[in-house]
């Protein structure tokens, strides 16, 4: 079986961060939905520390099966040599490898997945199969357009030790300078509005079918992504929490869509 590490911690938490201790229930698999900038993966990694549960990313697996050469890597590089998309199937073998590994046992983040209706309704056949009975939930990050765009132009990233700052809200100590390793940070090009504007056109476009395949069965929750990275991710997992308690409580739709 393939062990994939987990990202060392990107940020430092915060004193007043929830700790472990606080976090008494296993949030089971979770697909973080935001658009670009809303701190996703900052609080995905939050998430990860917080939980003690890995993140799963679909373009991290695929690259991950290419280079050992297994037979789903070795389908998918003759795909892309030829300039092909990979295809559901592959993609969907790879995310069903991977969530047979031991380390997803308390639960984990999808990212990159489903990316469309037809690899949640996949997922959902697939899931009670593996080692999770419990359905995927969903929770999108909402940010208001403005403030996002001034977020986005405001980013800056090390290119060393990855660790990603923010201008308005979370700059360095020296400006310009990574905090960790003195290395100067970088401002994305693409980072203009005009790409902003695009970027965010095509992801609602995209990510609609999904939120829709779950807000329908009561698995999706929206939250504001205001405020200080404790206070997002304290409206993260109350959200899970409501989520996972919804689906316990509704014990005739658990029992026909989920058996245990
Ligand atoms: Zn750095």
């Amino acid at each position: 079986m393939t062990t994939m590490r987990t990202h060392s911690s990107l940020i430092d938490l915060d004193e007043d961060a929830p700790t472990s201790a606080q976090v008494d229930f296993l949030p089971g698999p979770v697909l973080l939905l935001g658009a670009p900038g809303v701190g996703k993966g900052t609080q995905a990694q939050l998430l990860m520390d917080a939980f003690g549960i890995p993140q799963i990313s679909t373009g991290d697996l695929l690259r991950h099966h290419v280079r050992e050469g297994t037979d789903l890597g070795r389908s998918a590089k003759l795909l892309m040599d030829q300039g092909q998309l990979v295809p559901d199937d592959l993609v969907n073998g790879m995310v069903a490898d991977r969530l047979a590994a031991a380390d997803v046992a308390q639960g984990y983040i999808l990212d990159g997945f489903p990316r469309t209706e037809a690899q949640a309704s996949w997922l959902d056949g697939a899931l009670p199969g593996l080692q999770h009975s419990l359905p995927l939930i969903a929770v999108r990050i909402q940010v208001p357009h403005e403030a996002l765009r001034r977020r986005i132009t405001g980013r800056r990233s090390c290119p060393l030790c990855r660790r990603i700052y923010n201008l308005y809200t979370h700059p360095p100590q020296t400006s310009g300078i990574c905090d960790v390793d003195q290395t100067p940070l970088t401002h994305r090009s693409d980072d203009t509005v005009e790409a902003f504007t695009e970027r965010m056109a095509e992801y609602e476009t995209k990510t609609a079918p999904v939120i829709e395949h779950y807000r329908l069965q009561g698995r999706f929750r929206e939250i504001d992504g205001a405020g200080s990275l404790p206070e997002v991710e304290g409206r993260i997992i109350t959200s899970l929490r409501d989520l996972r308690s919804a689906g316990s409580a509704d014990v005739s739709k658990e029992a026909r869509s989920w058996p245990s």
